[in-house]
């Protein structure tokens, strides 16, 4: 089974939403897919509802962008994990280095926010990832393992369960250019070594994203150590996103029926 997750960032009004969800659902109808493939696709938050209406029913899931960490109160302009999950969410993403960087968000706050998304029984899919500069100072393992430690500790087992940890190098979100394979295979190499150290019970799926596209999907998703991909631009293009996804399923093996 491999994961295509789409986020579609501040993109889309409510009802272009609609029609790109509508147009993923008919070009998705394919029964052998939701065996081989799970895809959420994350919209604006005003989208969210006009994705829900246009995708009930099908085996694509939605979710959102980010959540706050309390469950409600007097933080304006805030959302929270239960308006996510009365919308159908199933996921939500925490800590992209997006928000990292220009919403200043800290490790600490990551760290609530996932809890708060994991007690709900929603994915909480960490993003996590090395700068430029970080990676030229050969500070990967570092910065992996601050950011894995920092969010993950002290997590109870069944919360584990719960979880996806998707590897973004910073260096290589928005630009066109993806990490090469071997870069990419040592990455997810060292985090499910470090997930394994903080006590992961059992396998913590691990998406690779940064610049994925439908010509790069097939040799990224190939790698055994790749789980699946978490696709930003090419998520807004129907033909590249459902590309993307036709690649994942030939990747994989199915899940059997019993
Ligand atoms: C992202 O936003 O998480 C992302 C990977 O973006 P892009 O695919 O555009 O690099």
């Amino acid at each position: 089974m491999k994961w295509v997750v789409g986020n579609w960032k501040m993109h889309t009004t409510a009802q272009e939403a609609k029609l790109l969800a509508r147009r993923l659902r008919e070009e998705l109808y394919e029964p052998e897919l939701p065996r081989r493939v799970r895809v959420i696709v994350c919209p604006p938050f005003t989208s969210l509802c006009s994705v829900q209406e246009a995708l009930r029913g099908s085996w694509l899931q939605w979710g959102a962008q980010n959540c706050h960490e309390e469950l409600e109160g007097a933080f304006t302009g805030e959302i929270s994990v239960r308006m996510l999950t009365a919308l159908g969410c199933s996921a939500v993403i925490v800590g992209h280095s997006e928000r990292r960087r220009t919403a200043g968000e800290s490790t600490e706050r990551i760290a609530r926010k996932l809890r708060r998304v994991v007690q709900a029984g929603l994915w909480a899919i960490l993003c996590v990832g090395e700068t430029l500069a970080q990676r030229r100072a050969h500070r990967v393992r570092a910065v992996l393992t601050h950011q894995l430690r920092s969010a993950l500790q002290g997590l109870e087992p069944q919360q584990w369960e719960s979880l996806l940890i998707a590897y973004e190098p910073v260096w290589a979100i928005g630009t066109g250019q993806a990490a090469e394979l071997e870069h990419i295979r040592q990455a997810h190499t060292l985090i499910a070594e470090l997930l394994t150290q903080l006590g992961a019970p059992g396998h913590v799926p691990i998406l690779y994203g940064g610049s994925v596209t439908a010509e790069n999907a097939q040799q990224i998703l190939q790698l055994p150590e790749v789980d699946g991909v978490l696709v930003g631009s090419a998520s807004l293009d129907a033909w590249q996103f459902c590309t993307i996804v036709r690649v994942a399923a030939l990747c994989t093996s199915p899940i059997p029926t019993c």
